[in-house]
């Protein structure tokens, strides 16, 4: 938390390392009285930091960027340290989260600079002009799981817009959110442009409640539904981006080594605590038998564990093991089968890889999330039958399709119901900037990334510049006959024919 901030309670929580249980350090559960405190200095410093304009921000951002660049292994160390995901996957994000701060840095100016718009005929004397404002300052809450990459769609994207940032990271990951605010601060930028709090639920609340101007929240659809409904009580704008049961599609004419090796990396990578990891894959009759053998095999290959080479870490919450149980005896217990590992792979935080296959759809393993190692392969007639399973579920969050034909691959992606889609390749959104991130139903709504998320992040203000008076004037109290019957007229003449 900011030490500008005078504390006002005791309370802290440890961050552990979740392959030892090692305390790595203390921080503060930051009360209602502090969060306020820290608001209140990011309101005073938003009107300077929209001062900047598009052009000064950019500069600061891309400075900053550049400083995050510099010392990736030093916070890739704090992520893995805290999540214990290996120091590769910890790069790999510092990576993404780079690549999008530079992005909103360079893109916000075209997206929400001023721009004219067409009159219209009624309203041939105005000039038409839609703006974009920052809405003051945004709140972010971030989960665990990529603490970095994904906080980062939001805080870079808020900032890029005009608006100044509270961060409240995960009480998992508290170090990663400090390490951001403290790598901002190290600029010499003369405002708190963006801020950390630190603390669990409590503090989350505290931000909601604190009189922000937008909460973009990064979670579980459970924390979302209370977070939106906090926001309901001061009509708080709000983006949830929740959970995810995201499918795999397998064609019968897809080249299966390379779906295997996706799927692998999909539902495996990040011990599965991914929310558009693959958590079910639905493959076509024909190459169903091949499918599940190759993938088989590749899977039996991984060995989760804490050192530099291990394929994945551990359970980064200790309790998503019992969920993860708990979904692989529903699977069981209605007839699905494990044809790797099972109930005997949990062991302490690790996990190792599960796959089930032929679970019937109603089993939690295919309704709910799992943010385990463990995926479901079931057998499908067609794609199209895989399409109708993939959108039985209440999530919409990602999806993949793997064919010989990319054009039937872009047909399937347009049925699907959710808001991302890859063909031939998983989470081949993530790390495309320009891409909006986002999902539907229980994924939840609002748009990080790309140009959709610069707009998330702005509200639109709209302007009509008389530029003449009009030769039809219709908004006056002395309106004539003679005007009120030509209008009628050119609307027949413009609407009514045909
Ligand atoms: P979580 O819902 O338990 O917590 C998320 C954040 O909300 C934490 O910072 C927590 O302290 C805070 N919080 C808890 N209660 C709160 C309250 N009442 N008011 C305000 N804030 C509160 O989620 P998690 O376990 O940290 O993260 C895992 C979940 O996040 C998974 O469901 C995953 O799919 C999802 N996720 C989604 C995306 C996405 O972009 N869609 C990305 C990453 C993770």
């Amino acid at each position: 938390m900011t030490d500008q901030i005078e504390r006002t309670t005791e309370a802290t929580f440890e961050s552990l390392d979740p392959r030892t249980g090692a305390v790595l350090a203390t921080y503060p559960v930051a009360n209602s009285a502090e969060v306020e405190a820290v608001v209140a200095r990011a309101r005073s410093a938003a009107r300077w930091w929209d001062a900047q304009g598009f052009a000064g921000r950019r500069r600061w951002l891309l400075e900053y960027k550049s400083a995050i660049a510099r010392d990736a292994a030093d916070l890739a160390a704090v992520i893995a340290a805290e999540t214990g995901k290996p120091s590769e996957d910890s790069l790999l994000e510092v990576m993404l989260g780079v690549e999008h701060l530079d992005w909103s840095a360079r893109n916000a100016a075209t997206t929400l600079r001023q721009r004219k718009v067409g009159s219209g005929l009624l309203a041939i004397n105005q000039k038409a002009y839609v703006g974009y404002r920052p809405f003051g300052v945004v709140g972010v809450i971030g989960p665990w799981n990529y603490p970095l990459y994904t906080p980062m769609g939001s805080i870079a994207y808020a900032l890029a817009a005009g608006n100044t940032v509270v961060f409240k990271p995960s009480e998992l990951t508290p170090g990663v959110g400090v390490w951001l605010a403290e790598k901002w601060a190290s600029l010499a930028c003369p405002h708190p442009v963006f801020q950390t709090v630190t603390g669990d639920g409590s503090t989350g609340t505290a931000l909601v409640e604190s009189g922000v101007d937008k909460i973009a929240f990064t979670g579980s659809t459970a924390t979302a539904k209370k977070v939106m409904a906090t926001c309901a009580t001061t009509l708080t704008p709000l983006i949830a981006e929740c959970g995810g049961k995201d499918a795999m599609l397998v064609d019968s004419d897809a080249d299966i080594g390379a779906a295997v090796e996706f799927a692998t990396f999909g539902a495996m990578g990040n011990a599965g605590q991914t929310c558009a990891g693959v958590e079910r894959i639905y493959v076509a009759a024909p190459v169903y038998d091949r499918f599940v053998s190759e993938f088989t095999t590749a899977v039996k290959a991984l060995r989760p564990g804490g050192t530099t080479t291990s394929s994945y870490g551990p359970m980064t919450m200790a309790r998503q093991s019992e969920i993860v149980r708990g979904q692989i005896e529903d699977a069981l217990a209605r007839g699905g089968k494990a044809v790797v590992g099972g109930l005997d792979s949990l062991h302490g935080p690790y996990i190792d890889p599960v796959i089930l296959t032929e679970v019937p759809e109603e089993s939690t393993a295919i309704t709910e999330e799992t943010f385990g190692p463990t995926v479901v392969v079931n057998k499908v007639r067609d794609l199209d039958e895989g399409i109708e399973r993939a959108n039985a579920s209440k999530y919409g969050l990602g999806a993949s399709v793997f064919t010989g034909d990319t054009a039937a691959g872009r047909r399937a992606a347009e049925k699907l119901d959710c808001g991302m889609v890859t063909v031939n390749s998983v989470l081949g959104f993530a790390g495309v900037p320009a891409l909006p991130f986002g999902g539907t139903g229980d994924s939840g709504f609002g748009r990080i990334h790309g140009a959709d998320g610069l707009r998330e992040f702005s509200t639109v203000k709209s302007l009509t510049v008389q530029s003449f008076a009009a030769p039809v004037n219709l908004l006056t109290m002395r309106r004539k006959a003679r005007n009120m019957k030509l209008s009628v007229l050119a609307l027949k003449l413009r609407h009514g024919r045909g």
